[in-house]
């Protein structure tokens, strides 16, 4: 990573601290000036580009609760403190009132959502579980693989949120969740597991020609190979949530995710990751950050995310907060630039 290349400030954030103890001494953290997203009101940064500022911080709904990661917890706490400490954001967590794995870290990393918490064995639809979406710029959801439906009224009214222009943020198995729900699998083009396969949509990768393929073949949707660092290859250099990162990166030992599938309509993929063999992948160039338009809404999909140690990446991070400004409308995507 050139540091030099990236227009972020460098900042010491005492409150990582806490979070980061076990990754060693003193944790430099790139925090991300959003390319001067504060202090002016419009800035225009080029021909393809305006970021506007509200005086007020975006409004970040982090949705959790139900996740086989059990470092959820955790990770919510993570994305809620830097999002803050970059000064752009304000975060509440909104989480299911019955909680799925998560083990001791739900006690140390509350939600505070004046909620009732009760950790159930097995995950269960929670019936009270009705976040005031429209009252968030973004939402960023942090439910996993094996995550119970929402309640019917709350997919309905999620639904509305983004075709009425709302925001979203899928992180890692948050596309494992939610397997049955079409306009779900629609909002964050591809998914995987759930039973997911050639039913639900194509494969989508980059060739090493570097074409991009749509590829109908029979198959389950989702997989990985063994965890390890990966470099994150730029494809959209020119999208407001590229602009300023390296054309590529080296990324924290993480899961690449291979093989997702789903309706992948209005989508586009920003970077990949080379899924080489000899970390058990399937030798596929395959999407690690994406954005969907869906109706009016926009999401920011990244499959990066499965250990508390990604959280921990200034990098992950950075490219996180530029996704949920974009999904919150705040950097403006001209034409030509999607
Ligand atoms: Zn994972």
């Amino acid at each position: 990573m050139k540091l030099y290349e990236i227009s972020f400030r460098l900042i010491l954030l005492g409150v990582w601290a806490r979070f980061v103890s076990g990754f060693g001494l003193g944790v430099l953290l790139l925090s991300l000036s959003l390319s001067g997203l504060s202090g002016c009101a419009w800035t225009h940064t080029s021909n393809s580009e305006f970021i506007s500022t509200e005086p007020a911080p975006i409004k970040v709904l982090i949705v959790d609760g139900q996740n086989n990661h059990y470092i959820w917890p955790k990770s919510t706490a993570m994305m809620k403190a830097f999002l803050e400490e970059s000064g752009q954001f304000s975060v509440d967590v909104y989480r299911t009132q019955y909680t799925w794995r998560g083990d001791k870290l739900i006690e140390q990393y509350p939600a505070n959502d004046g909620r009732v918490h009760e950790i159930v064995a097995e995950a269960k639809t929670d019936p009270t579980f009705a976040p005031e979406f429209a009252h968030y710029a973004v939402v960023i959801s942090n439910f996993g693989w094996k995550a119970a439906p929402w309640p019917e009224a709350t997919k309905r009214a999620f639904e509305q949120y983004m075709q009425n222009g709302g925001g979203f943020v899928s992180v890692h198995a948050a596309n494992n969740a939610f397997p049955k729900w079409l306009e779900y699998n629609k909002m964050i083009g591809l998914g995987g597991w759930g039973g997911r396969n050639q039913k639900d949509g194509p494969y989508i990768y980059y060739t090493n020609s570097g074409k991009l393929k749509r590829d109908m073949s029979a198959g389950q949707g989702g997989g990985h190979g063994f965890v390890h660092p990966f470099d994150i290859d730029a494809r959209k250099g020119a999208h407001p949530i590229m602009q300023g990162l390296p054309a590529s990166w080296e990324h924290s030992e993480d899961e690449l995710y291979n093989r997702l599938r789903g309706p992948a309509e209005n989508l586009t993929v920003l970077a990949t990751a080379f899924d080489d063999k000899k970390h058990n992948g399937f030798g596929r160039h395959e999407p690690v950050l994406m954005t969907v338009n869906y109706h009016q809404g926009r999401v920011f999909h990244t499959t990066l995310g499965h250990g508390e140690n990604v959280y921990a990446d200034p990098m992950f991070m950075t490219v996180l907060a530029k996704g949920v400004a974009w999904a919150a409308g705040a950097t403006r995507t001209e034409k030509g630039a999607n």
